[in-house]
């Protein structure tokens, strides 16, 4: 929406539907290959102009998320402003649907998100390839951010390529009442693994064509996430959790990215209805969600939440 009231744009959270992770590389990151897949949890960001850069956040976890250039959706608007010449300055406020350090690159939306609104506020007039380019430069999930869908990253995850991938697909979200960091995670992933050789990490055969067939049944038996283990040992109540939506029939749980939200693959909306039912009445997760996917990344908003 355009107004004098400003730009909302819309950005979705991400799963990985399978996340295959080689050894640490001499930069200090791991080298992937993932299925990037946006699904119906958003963030919507308002961008107004203003003098200075700024932001406010607003919803359940806003206190758990910097309001200072650490902010990653500020960073995404001073890196525009800078390669594009902008001198003008811009208000950010965030209205958080994404569960703040859950593994669902909530951060990495916002950023995707503020660079597709300021943009339009400014005028700049990029291409969803010259924003993805700069999304890289944010972080690795912030391209990926940016188109939505289901796509495969490779590199550290931000060489996208979009996936054959068929039919649309109900989810289950478990959230956690706690947060991980990614790097812990990725930390502890180094120590289980430390004797081990890595192959170059591939996303699976049967993963793919499970995307390609759109069956629910066949793609919830070939989810795959090389985290989940190091989350699991960091977080050993995830474990309870996987089995409590295995127990109540979900085509196929795991932990989204390096957790602690978990993600259960449902037949349909109303199995998805009672999976959600069954995951809060068993007392282990902090608060469930249904969503949909695969959804459009960033986009321009009518209707601000
Ligand atoms: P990923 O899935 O990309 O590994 P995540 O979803 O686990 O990330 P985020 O929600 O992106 O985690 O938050 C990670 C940390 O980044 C937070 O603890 C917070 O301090 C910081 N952060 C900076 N900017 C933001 C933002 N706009 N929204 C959320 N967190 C932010």
């Amino acid at each position: 929406m355009t107004t004098q009231a400003g730009i909302t744009v819309r950005v979705p959270a991400k799963v990985n539907l399978g996340l295959v992770v080689g050894g640490p590389r001499r930069d200090g990151y791991h080298e992937l290959a993932t299925v990037f897949h946006a699904i119906s949890l958003y963030d919507d960001v308002t961008a107004t102009p203003a003098d200075e850069i700024t932001v406010t956040v607003e919803g359940s976890q806003a206190e758990d998320v910097p309001t200072g250039t650490d902010n990653i959706a500020v960073r995404a608007a001073l890196l525009l402003a800078e390669r594009a010449g902008v001198p003008d300055g811009v208000h950010l406020h965030i209205r958080k649907g994404i569960p703040v350090a859950g593994g669902m690159a909530g951060g990495s939306a916002d950023a995707a998100a503020a660079l597709v609104a300021c943009d339009a506020l400014w005028r700049v007039g990029l291409s969803r390839d010259g924003l993805c380019e700069l999304a890289a430069e944010l972080g690795a999930d912030v391209p990926f951010s940016v188109l939505g869908g289901t796509a495969i990253g490779t590199g550290r995850g931000e060489r996208l390529t979009a996936a054959l991938a068929r039919g649309e697909h109900h989810w289950v979200v478990a959230l956690a009442g706690y947060g991980l960091s990614t790097a812990t995670v990725y930390a502890e992933l180094d120590r289980l693994r430390a004797d081990r050789v890595l192959p170059v990490p591939r996303v699976p055969d049967r993963l793919m064509k499970a995307l390609r067939s759109g069956d629910p049944a066949a793609l919830g038996a070939s989810l795959v996430n090389d985290m989940q283990p190091a989350a699991c040992s960091l977080a050993p109540s995830l474990r309870r959790t996987l089995h409590v939506g295995r127990d109540a029939g979900a085509l196929g749980g795991l932990v989204s990215g390096s957790g602690p939200t978990v993600v259960f693959l449902a037949r349909d909306a109303e199995h998805a209805l009672d999976l959600s039912v069954a995951l809060t009445a068993s007392g282990t997760v902090r608060d469930v969600r249904r969503a949909r996917g695969p959804v459009p990344g960033a986009r321009i908003v009518d209707q601000p939440r």
